[in-house]
């Protein structure tokens, strides 16, 4: 028994040195060390497909008050301390509604921090649908929300299990995507109502110091993802966005996390760079391609969400964190 072992042991190491001669790349895959726990995609798929089943998470609707309960409920339940931060929001419809960013701290007392982030409501029109009879009809927002949404409560359970050196902020945002079709105005946009007001009002004398750097997650669950490096990410975070890129090509996701720099974005990591804390912008968009194919379209249903993404952007976002030393400041 043991001798076959030995030889077992023996045989397994000589071909794996075959195969590392045959291929360097396939050698460096194996070699990689994580100092993160292990990312579970088929999790974050569950936390998304949860989402989901509440039907669109529309501000002022039953679903997102369900929603709201579950995501606090769950945040909570993994060891966060979690609050809700409301406020009057005007959408640019007329309609009113009161804004809930949901809030949750990891190790509140320590000062090194990092914060992700990702926007929980659902756009209430597909108004992207290639069928007219669609545009005015909700969609179930799969990818645009629920996947930010759904890596975050993945990270919180593995934080909860493993603690890393620093703290870590989760905010959800809420009202990021009630904009009107083609504003493309920044100051004034009807889009990023959540994070806008968080910005605007936020307690800043109990957020000292400010976290290190933020991450916003926007639509990282479609299939064939790519995220490239958009102008307000590079403007604002440049050491920041060559860390999170860099980290994801080595640990092999370097067909997720491409060298490409893109335009122009509106996304919630505007308003959190005004807040004075460097913010990229994980989301998927290219220049040439625009957005996820399925954006805000009926077609961004939990069918087009791909583990593989998930895993990609938990996994490097997680190591990302993980490798954070605590500093004195
Ligand atoms: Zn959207």
């Amino acid at each position: 028994m043991k001798q076959f072992t030995y030889y077992a042991i023996a045989l397994l190491m000589c071909l794996q040195a075959c195969r590392s001669d045959q291929s360097k790349t396939d050698e460096s895959e194996t070699a990689i060390k994580l100092v993160s726990p292990d990312f579970n995609a088929d999790s974050a798929f569950v936390y998304t497909k949860a989402q989901v089943d509440f039907g669109p998470r529309i501000p002022s609707t039953a679903a997102h008050t369900k929603c709201l309960e579950y995501l606090f409920q769950k945040l909570k339940s993994f060891g966060a301390d979690v609050a809700v931060q409301e406020g009057p929001a005007q959408t640019f419809d007329g309609k009113k509604h009161t804004l809930k960013n949901i809030i949750a701290q990891f190790s509140p007392e320590k000062t090194s921090r990092v914060m992700v982030t990702a926007h929980w409501d659902a756009r209430p029109f597909s108004d992207q649908d290639p069928d007219v009879n669609m545009k005015n009809k909700p969609f179930d927002a799969a990818n645009d929300g629920a996947s930010g949404v759904a890596i975050i409560l993945e990270m919180a359970r593995q934080i909860q299990q493993k603690n890393p050196e620093v703290g870590v902020d989760f905010i959800l945002w809420d009202i990021e995507d009630y904009g009107k079709p083609n504003d493309e105005s920044i100051n004034e946009t009807t889009w990023c109502i959540g994070s806008q007001y968080w910005a605007k009002n936020r307690n800043t004398k109990a957020h000292r110091p400010l976290p290190l750097y933020a991450i916003n997650l926007d639509m990282v669950g479609g299939g064939n993802a790519q995220f490239t490096q958009d102008e307000i990410s590079r403007k604002y975070a440049t050491p920041i966005v060559n860390k999170i890129w860099d980290i994801g090509n080595e640990i092999g996701y370097g067909a997720y996390f491409i060298n490409v720099p893109s335009g122009n974005l509106i996304d919630d990591h505007f308003w959190v760079n005004q807040a004075g804390i460097p913010c990229v912008d994980i989301i998927h968009y290219a220049d040439q391609s625009g957005f996820y194919i399925n954006w805000h379209t009926q077609l961004d249903n939990l069918n087009n969400i791909d583990r593989n993404t998930l895993k990609a952007v938990g996994q490097t976002v997680l190591e990302t964190i993980y490798r954070e030393k605590e500093i004195s400041r």
